[in-house]
């Protein structure tokens, strides 16, 4: 192994980075930008943000409702306060997320509780939080699902669990852009340059409630709403109509780029074809996005990692070893978290980009294969 790792090492061409996105084009934007330049319109609600909100709403039906933010992460600040969730009670969530999805709940002045994500799905199931919540350390006013590296979980069922408990649900699926789709759950996606559509910075919530809609607007721009008075507690989160301008050509370019992404993921799932590396259901064939997280025999993670840097190739573990170990969250309540413990141990993120090619992929399979 350590012979093939030199080897290839030697007549390799080059590193290959775990991740290379790609924002749209100067010139794809500038049309964007002239009409900025002649409208004299920069921010706070202008006529691109209006644009990309309803091209952003119209994926998720007749009825939905985007409003666009600075980035996911205010934006589930934000849906949490526009709910009502009551600061000092809990909000749940799993354990098994990017830590933006805690902070989140902090910067609305509620405490995470941490509860185990299927061992399968490597989501939190409404059975598991329902099962512990005669349990819960205090009350729980909201839990924050997650749609783990893009893949989305049972909105039914967790309407479901709504309607049964109170609890109020909201949806984090920033890495979800592509297959987030019912507005019935608040759904926060974000468009960070490392997602699947980027524009640099920015977020937005869909919702099929306008009552909702609004108050989420409001909390972006001040409290403020058809005057300068201010409503109620309320922060600066909009987006310029620059950002919206690369948002808006990101769009356009999507239905292409998502064929790329596609067919990079299919590049790869041929090469490990036969391997005993495992893909997130679906993924690269139902929906897509911007990373490729695989899961690995259980305790061959430390070993796959180390054979890939020897041959120069670059891997990241996401979410480390789940949001309760960061000591940012150390003081958090939390259940067992087994299957998280699991998966940090056994789930790792290749590399993935939309023009990974075959060569690429054969470099990245071979080394998996052999240190397998
Ligand atoms: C990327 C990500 C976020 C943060 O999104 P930003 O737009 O960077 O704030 C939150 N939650 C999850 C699950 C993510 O993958």
């Amino acid at each position: 192994m350590a012979k093939q790792a030199r080897n290839l090492r030697a007549d390799s061409v080059s590193p290959i980075a775990v991740a290379k996105p790609r924002l749209p084009l100067a010139d794809a934007i500038l049309p964007y930008l002239r009409r900025i330049d002649t409208a004299r319109w920069y921010s706070n609600f202008g006529p691109l943000v209006q644009e990309l909100e309803e091209r952003l709403a119209h994926r998720f039906g007749a009825n939905a409702l985007a409003v666009t933010c600075s980035n996911a992460t205010q934006g589930l600040t934000l849906t949490l306060k526009a709910l009502g969730a009551t600061p000092g009670t809990l909000c749940a969530m799993p354990s098994w997320t990017f830590v933006a999805t805690a902070h989140a709940a902090v910067q609305a002045g509620l405490m995470p509780w941490f509860l185990d994500a299927d061992r399968d799905s490597w989501m939190l199931t409404p059975q598991t939080l329902e099962a512990a919540l005669p349990r819960a350390p205090g009350p729980v006013s909201a839990v924050i699902i997650v749609a783990p590296f893009g893949h989305m979980p049972d909105v039914a069922a967790w309407l479901d669990f709504q309607d049964r408990t109170g609890v109020k649900v909201i949806l984090d699926a920033a890495a979800a852009f592509d297959a987030a789709g019912d507005p019935r759950l608040p759904t926060v996606v974000s468009l960070h340059a490392t997602k699947v559509l980027g524009m640099g910075e920015g977020g937005y919530v869909v919702t099929d409630d306008p009552a909702l809609a609004s108050r989420l607007r409001r909390l972006t721009g001040f409290g403020f709403e058809g005057s300068r008075l201010s409503q109620h507690a309320a922060t600066n989160a909009k987006i310029s109509e620059y950002a919206a301008a690369v948002g808006l050509a990101a769009l356009d370019a999507w239905p292409g780029d998502r064929l790329r992404w596609f067919t990079a993921a299919q590049t790869l799932r041929q090469a490990l074809y036969g391997s005993d590396i495992g893909f997130q259901p679906g993924w690269g064939r139902d929906w897509t996005t911007s990373v490729c997280v695989v899961a690995t025999p259980e305790g061959a993670a430390p070993r796959l990692i180390a054979a890939l840097k020897a041959a120069d190739i670059d891997t990241r573990q996401w979410w480390g070893e789940g949001c309760h170990a960061s000591p940012a969250f150390a003081e958090c309540p939390r259940t067992d978290l087994p299957n998280t413990e699991r998966l940090a141990r056994s789930t790792l993120g290749l590399p993935f980009y939309m023009d990974l090619d075959a060569a690429d992929a054969a470099r990245i399979a071979d080394i998996l294969k052999s240190a397998g």
